[in-house]
């Protein structure tokens, strides 16, 4: 069966090291006879900021607007504005999702996590009974793929910015796997900018290289869902137990008072 794509792409140039990356999947994912599809946030000016300028017509109380609340009723009755239900679209459509972006302060820019906070609407990304391992979309597989500034090194577990894989326990945990995405291993490009030609080379045929076998590749782990009490969302004793003599913890978030688990946000099997 044909897979469809979608490449949610946040950078300003045409002519930057993300692009590259981003025209990299089009072509070896449509050499593979997928269809990809490319949002281009700068170019299709999206709006990221959320306000009640998302829902059509009138909203339920204008004096004490409720986003998440508001969202999810304009969700239900048809009413959230064109921009958001034509993202939401795609995403429906899609088997893959690539987010391809530069690092921004340690996150992602600003008109990417717009997209995040207005596409993937209450109720219709998530809801209190759909989430995690059992959220919305657990038929699909999501991945992140950005440069940095630093150098490898630096977010290393004895490097200045810290263990990179705590930097990406909110992106991939509270966003990907909440709306229960399956998250594939991030792709990350180091520090491009300091990178010698022939290493900037490299990083771009590693890439093509992974994308050759990437729908193929195996997710990250994360705790399942039942692995939780349903009133408090604390570990179950039985899985507490079973893991209390281990040396590591269970995950960077869910860690037990242990050490992290080394990787486990950066490669499958960890
Ligand atoms: C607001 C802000 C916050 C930031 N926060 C962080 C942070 O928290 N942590 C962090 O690490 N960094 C941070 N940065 C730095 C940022 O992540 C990097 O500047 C960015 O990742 C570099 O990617 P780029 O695509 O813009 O690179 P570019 O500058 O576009 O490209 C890098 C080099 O690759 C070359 N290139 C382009 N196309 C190709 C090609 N096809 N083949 C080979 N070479 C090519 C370019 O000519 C250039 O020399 C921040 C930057 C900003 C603006």
């Amino acid at each position: 069966m044909v897979k469809k794509v979608l490449i949610v792409f946040a950078h300003q140039s045409s002519g930057s090291f993300n692009a590259a990356a981003k025209n990299a999947a089009v072509e070896a994912l449509t050499a593979q006879g997928c269809t990809v599809e490319v949002s281009d946030l700068y170019a299709m000016s999206f709006k990221a900021t959320a306000t009640a300028e998302d829902i059509k017509g009138e909203v339920k109380n204008a004096e004490n607007f409720c986003y998440l609340e508001e969202t999810k009723l304009a969700w239900e009755q048809g009413k959230l504005s064109d921009d958001i239900t034509k993202e939401q679209s795609k995403l429906t459509e899609a088997d893959l999702i690539i987010f391809q972006f530069p690092m921004y302060w340690f996150s992602v820019p600003a008109i990417l996590k717009g997209w995040i906070d207005r596409v993937l609407t209450n109720g219709f990304a998530f809801s209190k009974e759909k989430r995690y391992s059992q959220g919305v979309f657990k038929d699909k597989k999501a991945m992140l793929s950005f440069t940095t500034g630093s150098l490898e090194s630096m977010f290393s577990p004895t490097g200045i910015n810290g263990d990179m894989n705590v930097t990406l326990w909110p992106l991939q945990n509270g966003i990907l796997h909440y709306c229960g995405f399956q998250v594939l291993a991030p792709q990350i490009f180091w520090a491009p900018s300091s990178a010698a030609p022939e290493d900037r080379k490299s990083m771009l045929e590693s890439w093509r290289t992974r994308l050759q076998s990437l729908l193929e590749e195996k997710p990250l782990s994360f705790m399942p869902l039942d692995c939780f009490d349903e009133k408090a969302f604390q570990l179950k004793p039985d899985i507490y137990e079973k893991h209390a003599g281990k040396e590591f913890g269970l995950t960077v978030g869910i860690h037990l008072n242990k050490p992290l688990p080394p990787h486990s946000q950066m490669k499958a099997g960890c």
